[in-house]
């Protein structure tokens, strides 16, 4: 028998997927991952930890462009050989 092998109203056994005991649903916490790609997850209160600040980090939009945007001009080549009266 197990620590959760008892009758409580209202709840039932859940394995917790960090350390793979079976607990009482009503002592686990589902944790979802902020990004929604990632599997959520069911912990017991004893695996329960803080959660690391970079899960909840969102990327921030850096525009890179300026209010107003103009057609580029032609480049312009010298063709003649540079003198020194020229500069
Ligand atoms: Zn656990």
């Amino acid at each position: 028998m197990g620590q959760a092998d008892y009758y409580e109203a209202g709840t039932w056994n859940q394995q917790c997927d960090i350390c793979d005991e079976k607990v009482k649903a009503n002592k686990t916490r589902l944790i979802r991952p902020y990004a929604k790609s990632k599997p959520s997850w069911v912990a017991c209160r004893k695996c329960q930890h803080e959660c690391n600040p970079q899960d909840f980090v969102k990327g921030v939009v850096d525009k890179q462009t300026v209010p107003i945007v103009r057609r580029p001009g032609v480049d312009k080549f010298r063709t003649q050989e540079v003198t020194y009266d020229d500069l």
